[in-house]
């Protein structure tokens, strides 16, 4: 059987917080209980703009939770040919084109007012009559010919298994008007080219599964990963983990003095680990974990949740 292998992929954001954490904790004793080799790839390209010394914080507060990895790739905005590379390949095959129209432009075609949803769904009859087979980075968005069809996404744990990107977002942008490559794209390349077969996320990012299988049909890929879409964690008014929950930020907790055990016990509870324990190392939580007997809905931070978390700490009250 081929290597497994499987990623860490955090955006420097210096804010990962208890949602983020929960992800990458799973994802990592998932790797360590099967031997999945475990990359760390820091993905700068999908925040407007990175703060210099985010990167590290991020890399330390992994750390500090007991993660580990096996290897590191440079930043993705350290060489972006493999994503041109991959554009050129597009546009060989008639397949993107570059469009400029504008978010209010897209809504009208699409004739509803998407106040709620950041996605509209891009309409087949806004593309361009001609297509080039020539890509060229213009400064405009480049976008993907989306089929309608549905599209099998190999999903190992949430219990959606399919769905059609072209109904959800239709023509979606690969290349952006920043002169970098989408995530969708980044994200796409970056799994082929690192061999990563086991792709653990939050189930924020299921619909775009779909897209990312897409595009590596687009492409040629023929390696197909494994995923699992892990439940969200969610304020107590239902909404994802934010701000206005408060400050949820890990490394808050352990400058007020929270210990990394503590943390681990409150996602070994949402993880569905039994025992409620009060302090729980990494190893434990791998020792315990079955993916198996993890919930599939997402879970809820409450104020108890933060209070429970900080009266372990010292110095906090
Ligand atoms: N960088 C993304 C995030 O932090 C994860 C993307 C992915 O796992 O595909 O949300």
């Amino acid at each position: 059987m081929e290597n497994q292998r499987t990623r860490l992929a955090p955006s420097p954001t210096g804010a990962l917080h208890l949602g983020n954490a929960l992800t990458f904790v799973v994802n990592w004793a998932l790797a360590r209980q099967r031997g999945w080799e475990i990359v760390l790839r820091i993905e700068d390209l999908d925040t407007p703009r990175v703060k210099p010394g985010v990167v590290e914080q991020t890399i330390d507060i992994l750390r500090w939770l007991g993660l580990d990895w096996d290897s590191q790739h440079p930043l993705q905005s350290s060489d972006l040919s493999p994503y041109v590379d991959a554009m050129r390949t597009l546009a060989s095959k008639g397949l993107v084109y570059p469009c400029s129209l504008t978010r209010s432009e897209i809504a009208e075609a699409a004739g509803a007012p998407h106040e709620d949803s950041s996605e509209i769904p891009f309409e087949p009859n806004l593309r361009p009559s001609k297509i080039s087979t020539r890509f060229e980075d213009t400064g405009t968005n480049w976008r993907l010919m989306v089929p309608d069809e549905n599209i099998e996404i190999n999903e190992r744990f949430a219990n959606v298994k399919s769905s059609n990107p072209c109904q959800t977002v239709g023509d979606f942008v690969v290349w952006t008007q920043r002169e970098q490559p989408s995530y969708q794209l980044a994200v796409t390349v970056d799994d082929a080219r690192q061999g990563i077969t086991q792709i653990v996320r939050g189930n924020d990012l299921i619909d775009s599964a779909a897209r990312q299988t897409l595009l590596r049909r687009a492409l040629g890929i023929e390696s197909v990963p494994h995923h699992y879409h892990l439940p969200l964690v969610r304020g107590h008014d239902g909404r994802r983990l934010a701000k206005r929950h408060g400050d949820t930020r890990i490394e808050t907790y352990r400058d007020k003095g929270v210990e990394p055990e503590r943390i681990m016990a409150l996602l070994a509870r949402w993880a569905g680990i039994q025992g409620n324990p009060g302090s729980l190392s990494i190893q434990g939580f791998t020792d315990a974990f079955q993916v198996d007997t993890m919930s599939r809905g997402d879970v809820t931070f409450t104020p108890e949740d933060d209070q429970w978390l900080l009266q372990s700490a010292p110095h906090s009250r």
